[in-house]
This record gives structure tokens, sequence and C-alpha cells, in this order.
């Protein structure tokens, strides 16, 4: 029962879809607009929308969450998330996150001024905390809390050894995967070192490219000299 887990490219953010034994579930719904492009990457598979029976939400900003809605309808599918986030998924908006350095630190101060992350609410299904096994999906699949960018992020580990972080680690950079938006920095070196003690082999980020441990395991160290 070893899960397959393939990247979707949504224009900014990721979303990853993981084979599972009744169907599919969906890991983060993109920018508004983006069904289609779903859609479309479930028909190679010669499978359509209502394969999709549960989507994971990593956490709820408008560049993961802006299609749920649409999704829901279409597939109808279960959406899970984090307790802290559900109030903000059924609310319809969330302030941009802190920046980490001097450039994103007026970035999220400019977008906040500017602007609201607005979204089309969503009532999850399925509220998360510390813990959630995906065994019910006939995977090996486990959540875990993981809050530092936001309060109620989460990862999503497959095969004990692959894991969907959202934005908890960011692959932008050459030499580093620390994401340039935390709500908490303290709290996400926290959850980097619970990331950590999982001995994952292949990360999968919300933006940017799949990569392994030891880039994880160097930005880390870095971080905690
Ligand atoms: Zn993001
Ligand atoms: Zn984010």
């Amino acid at each position: 029962m070893s899960a397959v887990i393939q990247q979707i490219e949504m224009g900014k953010a990721n979303s990853y879809l993981i084979e599972a034994k009744n169907g599919y579930i969906l890991v983060d719904a993109g920018m508004p607009d983006q069904v289609d492009i779903v859609s479309r990457f479930l028909s190679k598979k010669n499978a359509d929308l209502e394969d999709i029976i549960l989507i994971i939400i990593t956490h709820v900003h408008y560049d993961h969450v802006g299609s749920l809605a649409a999704l829901k309808e279409k597939t109808n599918a279960e959406v899970l998330v984090h307790k802290k986030e559900k109030e903000l998924l059924e609310n319809g908006k969330t302030e941009f996150p802190e920046g980490t350095v001097f450039i994103s630190k007026i970035i999220s101060k400019l977008s906040n001024l500017i602007s609201e992350s607005k979204f089309k609410a969503v009532t999850p299904d399925i509220t998360v905390d510390d813990y959630y096994d995906l065994k019910q999906y006939g995977i090996k699949g486990e959540i875990i809390h993981t809050p530092g960018h936001t309060g109620g992020s989460i990862s999503v580990i497959i095969n004990g050894e692959d894991i969907i972080c959202g934005d908890t680690l960011f692959n932008f950079m050459p030499h580093s995967v620390y994401p340039p938006f935390a709500n908490n920095k303290d709290e996400l070196i926290e959850s980097w070192q619970k990331i950590k003690s999982y001995n994952c082999k292949r990360f999968y980020p919300g933006h940017g490219s799949i990569f392994t441990e030891e880039k994880f395991i160097k930005t880390l160290e870095k971080k905690l000299q």
C-alpha cells in the first residue's frame, strides 16, 4: 500500500495528488479559477473530479484555498483543516503572514495595507489537532501539526518518508528552504525539529520544486547556530 504522490503546478502554489484506495486525496487548492488545472490533470489519468474523496488544506492562505469552494462543490470531497484555521476558512479571509527577513517584512506590511486576502468561504468537514492517521483511506499516511508559518499549519507524511509540508518550508533559494514569511519563527523551528524526527527523505513544498532531506537538514543546522 505504497501511495504515489504527484505534483500539480497551480501557478503560484503547488497542489499534490495522492493515490488512495478508493480515490484521490488532494493537498491544497491553489488560486481562484484553477479547478480546470486539477480536472485536466485527472483526465490524463482517466479520472475526474468526482474521484477526489478528501481535500487536505496545509494552511488557510489565499494561494492554497483559492479554488477550494469550487473544488468542494464539484468533487463532493470532504475538506480537512487544522482546528486553529477552521474559523479563517469559514470567514473567507486571512491576514498576510509576517516577513522573516527585511524584504519580506516590507512586502508583508504593504500587502496588509493594500488589501485583505479574500477567498470564497468553506465549512470544513474534518478538523484535526496534533495528529491524524489517514489509514481509513487505505494508505500509510499521517498528518502532523507543524505551526510557525501559521498557527494551524499541518504537514502530511506519506509512506513514512515523503512529506508534503505546505509553506513550513519554501524551496525558492539554492541553499535554503527557510520560508520568507512566518507568523512565529520560534514555533517554526520547533516544527522543523519535529519534522526532522520523522527522518523523511523527500520534501514536497507549497512553493518551489521537490527537494531532499539533505537541503532541509543543512538549513536547519544553519538556523540553530
Ligand atoms: Zn503559499
Ligand atoms: Zn502560506
